[in-house]
């Protein structure tokens, strides 16, 4: 049995102060259905692993080498002395703005799972390529990529979002029976690199204008093990709605 798990990626929000108080509000409503945690920004870690108590605490991004010249970023064992547990990696925001490709998406994995820290692994279309039919070949080549090389026991323990570009913060999510069937093709691809138990125990989130109205519809499909949110998880009202709506 998965245990779901519900992210909020604040993305480019939040200071430390912000952030306290969010997790202080949070707190006392998260239960036991769900692993529940917050993406915060690197400024904010520090302070969020230090208030937070059932809260999963993630960083957004990482770099795969351990230090060196490489401005503006953070390392994993920079991550690993905050106490970080979780790491999204390869949202789509970084691949289209900031050069992160399946190569680089790899290495990052293999270096977190080497650190213990979970990955929550990134994939999904474009618009264009989900009008021109090719979503299922993106899913599976983003995976074939973003994957290689890994051990099958880690990739059971690891996070996978599927989220279809065209759905992120545009209020246009994708219908259940579509997310349902990217979440169940992601599945499948970890079966066909890694076999039964990694396809069995890996969590697949949807994301992409995931809000308190649509989070049940979403969860109550057999592929989808939780979501990641952003907007709808920049406040304690929506984000408490989504963990109530999740009991
Ligand atoms: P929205 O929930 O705002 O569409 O963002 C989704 C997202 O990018 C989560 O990583």
């Amino acid at each position: 049995m998965r245990k779901p798990i519900i992210v909020g990626n604040w993305k480019m929000n939040k200071t430390c102060k912000e952030t306290v108080e969010f997790i202080n509000a949070i707190e006392p409503v998260l239960h036991d259905a769900a692993d529940y945690g917050v993406g915060a920004p690197f400024t904010a870690l520090k302070d969020a692993t230090a208030t937070a108590k059932n809260l999963i605490i993630a960083a957004e991004n990482c770099h795969f080498e351990d230090n060196g010249a490489f401005t503006g970023e953070v390392s994993v064992p920079m991550l690993e002395e905050l106490n970080v547990k979780y790491c999204i990696i390869g949202h789509s925001e970084r691949r289209t703005m900031f050069g992160d490709t399946d190569e680089t998406v790899n290495k990052k994995a293999k270096r977190l799972v080497k650190a213990d820290i979970t990955p929550i692994v990134c994939i999904g279309e474009t618009e264009a390529q989900y009008d021109a039919g090719l979503t299922e070949k993106v899913i599976r080549d983003q995976l074939t990529g973003s994957l290689a090389d890994m051990c099958p026991n880690c990739v059971k323990d690891i996070v996978i979002a599927y989220e279809p570009i065209w759905a992120i913060g545009t209020g246009k999510s994708a219908s259940k029976d579509d997310a349902q069937n990217c979440c169940a093709i992601v599945r499948d691809q970890v079966r066909k690199m890694y076999g039964d138990d990694a396809a069995e125990g890996v969590r697949v989130q949807y994301g992409g204008s995931v809000k308190p109205e649509n989070i049940k519809e979403y969860m109550a499909c057999e592929d989808i093990d939780g979501a990641l949110i952003g907007g709808a998880s920049l406040k304690v009202d929506s984000f408490t709605a989504i963990i109530d709506a999740t009991k």
